[in-house]
């Protein structure tokens, strides 16, 4: 479109990949998000210096804040969304509730009043029945959620849950609902012009959550019929033009699919006013870039297009591929991208990332490293293009859940359509069993870390692989530390360029041609194999370096990543059960229970507020 762009950054992201992209970029603060991307005063001066027309809020920070967009229209910008009035209007879930409610659009059953004691909730509650859900009203990212079975756990999962609105948010108060057992999350994404002018530009179903947060979204949604579309999207817009909505905007859904897609069994959810991460899928499936119709009608135009224009085509998979890691609950990770490499792009395989190799996953925000948008004339055709891209992405330095991504791609009730938000939770062993390392994996790290893969092959016995000996085949020994302990290999190579690997025993024969072997990466002290979406680490053993420390021993817990101790619930000496909170460590935003592996008697515990760093021991338990 031809419109100049100045990014904003903070010290964490001075060499950040956007900052490169801007034709200008402009710092505003150090790393902690409070103190740069949240500094509305200081993004609007940033604006007013580069002398922008315009600011677009991306889709995380100050996106949705109506404060911020105040202070952007204020200083003579253009905010690129929404009016502040319809921000506010959607911004606090309680009163969004209640608005919805008036406007005839279907609501889930729930308390959204202002009263806030537990007497008043747990009766609210009871009324309801149980499960209930829990939200803090300001909620967002899943944060300040919790799921109540019983009456007795509710105080305690209150309290929880205010403690974490609280630091998120800054606001405590929560809303109770019915909580939907096995729900599918169904969202339309609408589009309003200053004109009062509102289409849907049809729906996305991102039920694959983890965390109370979407990994996989699709659309068209999968089984969508008719009646529901029509309902929905009907429900969508309705609810955009009872508050004047411009710009872009999404309408979430909950629904109850355990009868399948029935057009009484949805209920509006929230809104977001503003664009989603997941908006590439509706792009691929109406062929409409959904930033430029924002800087249009921004620019006070006419939506670019009428309903009956907007057709859906084909289907799309966006993947969110994070640095975090699936079998450990999918803890968020850091660490530095020393490799990075993604499917080649095409009209029908998007890659959207902000880093590149050699870039830092820090811990000052989300662990996003990129996300896989795919699509494809069907479901199964996209899927598959999915699985195979994912299987395709190399990413080395941080644990990442590239594997797991292609596990539930691969799930069979997955490619059923078959997916609602608890899918991932009751799958979550098989989704993120960590594969084992094969012959041919140990193989190419084994020629990786003897440099064997890298030579080419050939009769010349000076740059052969092989070297030169009488008789018989030079051997020579190399060994790796991998997830299953170390290896010891003695390899050999012969002029034809083929290795002989002698390990565990067996003999493996494997080519040292690279397009043949699993591709690996080697970065400082380590290499990773790549094969079929996993990541196989290895340490390359230094023979002259002393003896690594000691591992984690079974009477120590450490922590899992860097964090603080918000709250320590036992002390030295006391006697605990298996499964007894012990501790909540705060880290990336989260709150993590700390739960003992076993009975056991306390020998010493974190102190609370205590900073620590990965690897920390929390616990120790007294010898038995
Ligand atoms: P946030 O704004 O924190 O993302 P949402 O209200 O959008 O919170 O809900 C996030 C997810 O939590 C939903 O996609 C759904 O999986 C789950 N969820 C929300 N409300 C309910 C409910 N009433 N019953 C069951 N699950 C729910």
């Amino acid at each position: 479109m031809g419109i100049a762009t100045v990014a904003v950054y903070s010290d964490a992201d001075a060499r950040a990949l956007h900052v490169e992209m801007a034709d200008e970029a402009v710092h505003i603060g150090p790393s902690p998000a409070g103190e740069s991307y949240l500094r509305d005063d200081r993004i609007v001066t940033a604006a007013i210096n580069a002398r922008a027309e315009a600011v677009h809020p991306g889709y995380g920070f100050l996106s949705e804040n109506p404060d911020f967009a105040d202070q952007v229209i204020a200083a003579g910008l253009v905010f690129i969304g929404p009016s502040p009035a319809s921000m506010r209007a959607m911004g606090l879930k309680d009163a969004a509730k209640r608005l919805m409610e008036r406007a005839g659009v279907p609501v889930v059953p729930g308390y959204h009043g202002e009263g806030q004691e537990l007497v008043l909730l747990a009766s609210k509650a009871r009324e309801i029945g149980y499960p209930v859900l829990i939200k803090a009203r300001a909620g967002g990212g899943g944060r300040g959620m919790r799921r109540v079975d019983n009456p007795d756990d509710l105080a305690e999962a209150l309290s929880s849950a205010r403690r974490e609105a609280r630091a998120a948010f800054g606001d405590d108060r929560v809303l109770v609902e019915k909580f939907i057992e096995s729900p599918r999350h169904i969202e339309v994404q609408i589009f309003g012009d200053n004109f009062g002018d509102v289409v849907h530009l049809y729906e996305r179903d991102c039920s694959a959550q983890r965390r109370h947060q979407k990994v996989i979204e699709e659309a068209p949604a999968p089984g969508m019929t008719q009646a529901m579309r029509t309902a929905m999207t009907d429900a969508a817009v309705k609810a955009a033009k009872t508050i004047g909505y411009s710009g872009a905007g999404t309408v979430e859904f909950i629904v109850d699919a355990s009868d399948g897609l029935r057009p009484d069994r949805f209920w509006f959810m929230e809104m977001n006013t503003r664009l989603q991460v997941e908006h590439p899928v509706t792009e691929m499936i109406t062929g409409i870039d959904l930033v430029e119709w924002q800087l249009r009608i921004a620019n006070g135009e006419k939506l670019p297009r009428s309903q009956e224009q907007i057709a859906l085509s084909g289907h799309a998979f966006e993947a969110r591929i994070y640095a975090e890691d699936a079998a450990r609950g999918f803890l968020p990770a850091t660490g530095t991208l020393h490799h990075l490499a993604f499917p080649a792009q095409s009209p029908t395989l998007r890659v959207e990332t902000g880093v590149r190799a050699g870039d830092a996953v820090s811990p000052y925000y989300d662990p996003m490293i990129a996300k896989l948008v795919v699509s494809g004339p069907d479901r199964a055709a996209a899927l598959e293009a999915l699985s195979m891209a994912l299987e395709q992405t190399e990413i080395a330095g941080s644990v990442t859940n590239v594997a797991f991504l292609v596990a539930l791609a691969r799930d069979a009730d997955f490619a059923a359509g078959a997916v609602d938000t608890g899918m991932i939770v009751r799958k979550q062993e098989t989704l993120t069993a960590a594969s084992a390392a094969t012959p041919a994996v140990v193989s190419a790290a084994l020629l990786a870390a003897s440099g064997l893969d890298s030579l080419s092959a050939g009769d010349d016995p000076w740059s052969s692989p092989a070297g030169y000996s009488h008789f018989h085949p030079i051997e020579r020994q190399t060994s790796v530390q991998g997830a299953q302990g170390e290896v010891v290999a003695f390899l050999s190579a012969d002029p034809a360029g083929r290795a002989m690997i002698r390990f565990d025993g067996e003999r493996e024969r494997q080519a040292i041609a690279r397009d043949r072997a699993p591709r690996t990466a080697l970065w400082p002290g380590h290499l990773t194999v790549f094969s079929g979406g996993a990541a196989f680490d290895y340490i390359m053993r230094d023979p002259f370096a002393k003896k690594a420390q000691s591992e984690t021993d079974d009477t120590g817990m450490r922590a899992p990543m860097p964090g603080f101790v918000k709250i320590v619930r036992a002390t030295r000496g006391d006697t605990v059960n298996k499964g007894q909170t012990l501790l909540v460590l705060e880290a990336m935003k989260m709150e993590h229970t700390i739960t003992a592996p076993h009975d056991g008697t306390i020998a010493e515990i974190a102190a609370e507020g205590a900073q620590i760093t990965e690897g920390t021991v929390l616990v120790t338990f007294e010898q038995a």
